[in-house]
C-alpha cells in the first residue's frame, strides 16, 4: 500500500494547510467512527484547519452524536472548496461522496482510506485493504505510522467504528489482530458497556412499535437464491411518519431480519423518495450479495452490501429475485 506516500502527504501540509475529512452518504459507525477518530489524531499532531463532514443533509444518527470530535464536523455546504488535502473514510468509490466528489479535483492532494474490495482506487493514494474488519483498522494503522498515540477519545471512535463493521466481534472479519486492537482500544480506559448500549441498544419507543409493524409484513420465500431462502421486508416514508422517526433508525432493522433461520439473504427496502428507496442486504455465506448490488448499481462486502432502486418494492424486489441465482457462491451458474 502507499503507506509511505500517505504518511508524506500529512507530512508535507503547509503550515496552517486546510484539511478536509469526508465519509459516505448516511454515514455508519465506521464512516464516522474512523474519520473523526483520524481527525482527532490530526488534531493531536497540530492541524489546526480541519473539517469532517459527509454529502447531505448534517444529519448525525443519535447514536453518535456524543462520539468526541463532533465539534469537526461542519454541513457539507460549508465544507472548504479547496482544501490542501482531502481525506475520504468508509467510501467504495467517488459515487459514495456525493456531491463532495468534486473535493477530489480541487484539493490539493486526495488520500482514501477504506476496505471494500470493489474500492475504485478514486484518490491519488490509496490505502484500501479489502481484509480490514473496517476502515479504523486502516485509520489506525496510519496513526501509528504518523506517530501519534491512542487517547481515549480517539479510542472511542475508532472503537465504534470496529464494532459495528464486525457485528460486535461476531463477522468472520473478527481476527487475531481485530482483537488485539480492540484491546489496545480498551486499554485507555473506554467503557465498553456503555458505548455498546449507547450505539446498539438505544432507540426510541416509536421506532420499537415501528420496527415491530415493518418485521410483521416480512415475507419468506424458501425458493428463492436456488432454495436457499430469501426473507424480506420494506418500511416507507409513511411509516416513519406515523411513528414520528427519522430514516436512520432503520438501519438497525436488517439485523431483525437477517436472523431468520430459513433464509440465507435478508433485504430490507427502505423508501427515500416516493419513487426511491435503498436496500441493504445481508448473506449468511452461500451468496455473494456484492454481486446483486453491483448488478443494481450499488456495491457493498459479499456479505453485506446494499444499493438504491426505482419504482415500486415489488419491482425493486423483483430485480434482486432476478440476480439471485447467478450469486450463489460456487453454485453451477446454470
Ligand atoms: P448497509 O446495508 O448497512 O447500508 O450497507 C452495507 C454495505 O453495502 C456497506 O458496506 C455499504 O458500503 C454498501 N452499500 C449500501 N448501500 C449502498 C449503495 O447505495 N451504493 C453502494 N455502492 N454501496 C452501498
Ligand atoms: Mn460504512
Ligand atoms: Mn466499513
Amino acid at each position: 500500500a502507499d503507506w509511505a506516500a500517505a504518511v508524506a502527504a500529512v507530512g508535507q501540509l503547509p503550515p496552517d494547510g486546510r484539511v478536509l475529512l469526508i465519509c459516505h452518504v448516511n454515514p455508519d459507525g465506521d464512516a464516522l467512527g474512523s474519520m473523526l477518530g483520524f481527525g482527532l489524531g490530526l488534531r493531536r499532531l497540530g492541524v489546526r484547519r480541519l473539517q469532517a463532514t459527509f454529502p447531505g443533509p448534517p444529519e448525525v444518527p443519535e447514536s453518535f452524536r456524543e462520539l468526541p470530535g463532533t465539534d469537526l464536523l461542519v454541513p457539507a455546504t460549508r465544507a472548504y472548496p479547496d482544501p490542501d488535502l482531502v481525506i475520504c473514510f468508509d467510501a467504495a468509490s467517488g459515487s459514495r461522496l456525493g456531491e463532495l466528489v468534486d473535493r477530489l479535483e480541487t484539493a490539493g492532494a486526495a488520500l482514501v482510506l477504506d476496505h471494500h474490495a470493489s474500492n475504485t482506487r478514486f484518490g491519488g493514494i490509496n490505502l484500501v485493504d479489502p481484509h480490514a474488519a473496517a476502515t479504523s483498522v486502516v485509520a489506525e494503522e496510519l496513526l501509528t505510522r504518523l506517530g501519534v498515540p491512542l487517547d481515549a477519545a480517539i479510542a472511542e471512535c475508532l472503537y465504534v467504528a470496529l464494532t459495528t463493521d464486525t457485528g460486535s466481534f461476531r463477522f468472520e472479519a473478527t481476527t487475531p489482530a481485530v482483537h488485539r486492537l480492540a484491546a489496545r482500544l480498551l486499554a485507555t480506559g473506554i467503557r465498553p458497556g456503555d458505548i455498546s448500549r449507547r450505539i446498539f441498544d438505544t432507540r426510541p419507543f416509536g421506532a420499537v412499535r415501528l420496527f415491530g409493524e415493518v418485521l410483521c409484513r416480512a415475507r419468506l420465500e424458501p425458493a428463492a437464491a436456488a432454495g436457499r431462502g430469501l426473507v424480506w421486508t420494506y418500511a416507507t416514508l409513511d411509516d416513519l411518519a406515523r411513528h414520528d422517526q427519522r430514516p436512520y433508525v432503520l438501519e438497525a432493522l436488517i439485523d431483525s431480519v437477517r436472523c431468520t433461520a430459513e433464509a440465507d439473504v435478508s433485504c430490507v427496502v427502505k423508501q427515500t423518495r416516493p419513487d426511491e428507496w435503498a436496500v441493504s442486504m445481508r448473506s449468511k455465506g452461500a451468496v455473494d450479495v456484492s454481486a446483486v448490488a453491483v448488478a443494481l448499481g450499488g456495491g457493498g462486502h459479499r456479505f453485506a452490501a446494499g444499493f438504491t432502486g426505482r419504482g415500486t418494492v415489488d419491482e425493486v424486489v423483483g430485480r434482486i429475485r432476478a440476480e439471485l441465482d447467478g450469486a450463489v457462491i460456487g453454485g453451477d451458474q446454470g
